[in-house]
Parts: C-alpha cells; sequence; structure tokens
C-alpha cells in the first residue's frame, strides 16, 4: 500500500496499537519505530491490520481478505432485508443530527473517529454525506469501508487526534468496555465529542462476541469523564418485548435451521411493537424496560460524582 492511497489524515495520526510510537509505513506492512517494540502491522486490502495480540479477542491472522467472522450469506443477507424487522432505532438520526451540528460549530473540518463501522449505524449517513466531516472507520474486520483494521481496547492512533468518536451497538460487544472509553477519552480532542449506543434488554447476538449489557445510569457512569449533553432510550419497551418473544421462541428450537424459521416467525408476527417506541421511549417507566441507551458527550476534566449520578434517574422506583 502507498502511502499516498491512504486517506490523508491517516499518515499522521496513526501510531502503534502496542506502544503508542510513531509507526513507519512501508508497501505491505507498518512496523513500530520504538527499538523496544519493533512491532509488525501487515497491510491486506490496502488496510493495515492494527491490533494489539495481548489485549485482543483477535489475532493479526484472523484478518485475511475473503476470510470474515462474521460472515453473513447472500441468502441471509437477502432475508435479512425482506422479512420486517423486529428492532427499531427510534432517536439515532436526530442524535446524529445533534452531533453533526455540534461538530460543525465546533470546527470547519472536524475529524471524526468511527469504532465498529462494519455495518453502518442507524443514521449515521447525516455524518458519511458531509464533505465537510472526515471519517476514520475502524472495525475488527476488512468490510470494504473500514479503513484501518482496530481493536477498540487499544485504539492505534495519536492523543488528541479527533473532534468525535462514534461507538453504535459496540460496546457490548467487547470485553472490556471501560478501556475502551479510556481509549475514546485518550484519542479525543480537549471538548471533544462522544456518542454511544448500547444496549440493556436484549438477548445475546453475535453469539459469542456478547459480553455486557448497561441501564441508562450505568452507561451514563460508563462516560463518567465526559459532561452529558443528552442521553436517553433509542430503542423502546416494544422492541426489547419483541425480542423476547423472538428468543422465547428460538428456545424451543431443536437445531439451526429451526431457530432461523422460529426467528422469522417472530418478525413477520411481532414487528408491529416496535412502533410502540416513538411513545414508550420517553415515559419514566418506559426507560426501566429499554431494549438500549444512548449518550452524547463532551471530553470533560471533571468526573461525574456517583451521587450526581443517581439523581439522575428518571422513573418511579
Ligand atoms: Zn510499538
Amino acid at each position: 500500500m502507498l502511502i499516498e492511497r491512504m486517506h490523508p489524515i491517516l499518515a499522521s495520526i496513526m501510531v502503534c496499537p502496542c506502544c503508542g510510537a510513531v509507526l513507519k509505513i512501508e508497501t505491505e506492512k507498518c512496523s513500530c519505530s520504538r527499538d523496544a517494540c519493533k512491532a509488525q502491522f501487515p497491510i491486506r486490502n490496502e488496510q493495515p491490520i492494527l491490533i494489539n495480540e495481548k489485549n485482543s479477542l483477535f489475532d493479526i491472522d484472523d484478518f485475511q481478505p475473503g476470510k470474515d467472522a462474521f460472515h453473513r450469506s447472500k441468502f441471509m443477507k437477502l432475508l435479512a432485508a425482506a422479512a420486517p424487522r423486529l428492532g427499531l432505532n427510534v432517536k439515532a438520526a436526530e442524535n446524529y443530527r445533534k452531533l453533526h451540528d455540534l461538530l460543525l460549530s465546533q470546527n470547519e473540518r472536524p475529524i471524526c473517529l468511527v469504532i465498529g463501522c462494519g455495518e453502518a449505524g442507524k443514521g449515521i449517513q447525516e455524518l458519511v454525506n458531509d464533505p465537510h466531516i472526515d471519517i476514520i472507520n475502524t472495525d475488527v474486520n476488512l468490510g470494504e469501508n473500514v479503513h484501518i483494521v482496530a481493536d477498540g481496547h487499544d485504539l492505534p492512533f495519536k492523543n488528541e487526534s479527533f473532534d468525535a468518536v462514534i461507538a453504535q451497538a459496540v460496546l457490548e460487544h467487547v470485553a472490556e468496555p471501560n478501556r475502551v472509553v479510556q481509549e475514546i477519552y485518550r484519542v479525543l480532542k480537549s471538548g471533544g465529542l462522544v456518542y454511544a449506543e448500547t444496549p440493556f434488554m436484549q438477548q445475546i447476538h453475535m453469539g459469542a462476541y456478547d459480553f455486557t449489557r448497561f441501564t441508562l445510569l450505568g452507561h451514563r457512569r460508563l462516560f463518567r469523564h465526559f459532561s452529558s449533553i443528552e442521553l436517553g432510550a433509542c430503542c423502546g419497551p416494544g422492541m426489547a418485548l419483541a425480542w423476547a418473544y423472538a428468543y422465547f421462541l428460538m428456545s424451543f428450537a431443536p437445531n439451526k435451521k429451526f431457530r432461523k424459521l422460529l426467528f422469522n416467525f417472530a418478525r413477520v408476527t411481532a414487528f408491529w411493537l416496535k412502533y410502540f417506541d416513538y411513545f414508550l421511549t420517553h415515559t419514566p417507566c418506559g426507560l426501566d424496560a429499554a431494549s438500549g441507551c444512548y449518550f452524547l458527550g463532551r471530553k470533560s476534566s471533571e468526573i461525574l460524582d456517583d451521587r450526581d449520578l443517581i439523581a439522575l434517574y428518571p422513573g418511579w422506583q
């Protein structure tokens, strides 16, 4: 890979994910410039694989062109597109519009990092379509829109590189969410923005790569080094109920094929539940049963106190 063909910003902000030193970028690999480290990272499909194997669930050799850990067949993709969905994100589009406006009010040419860009997040087109915003996409696969294969536990970027970081439906899939949020904090410029969406009431998805759920306040606490601009539910109790119903049915499945059949039956019979979420994500008790929550915040030098945190509880318990 020639350095001229890379995203123009990348060469100036990429660092070694193992030690943080400057990387020497060559045609087929990146090499750490620190003598004590000397780590090497291949470039495949013109995508640098900047993984610190010591801290990651993934090995560098997991990333080979044509081999994708989360590959779905064309038939499954088609089926997924055709059947009505059980999920509905009622806030993402509005939240991304807000993030977009905040970003451009802070910087004429903001740089935004997306962690886990693989399946483009709901509503993110607002940012992607704006030529004034530079987007750096990272993920743990070689997807076609991925600039760098990187693990959120060790972001391969210099401190204070980005105006915003996005982690949409990502933090439930990382082994140590606290460490990933520390990394987000590190790579954000002073006053930089974060946008995260993370599930609360959702069953297992992405199989073995699913570890954690957060309540609204648990999610807020995860970002206690950030000041809050807005937080709430992005997916509500209707979606949570639809998922619970689908997973209840699938619990009876005797094999994988039958499981898929039951899932599609659930989609056809329960898709309508999600429409209640336009209303239920705003009710005090609805937040107690939400499928997922979001946090839009700003890097801060102050830490949210736990006593102030519990005062944020909006419910009636
Ligand atoms: Zn290094």
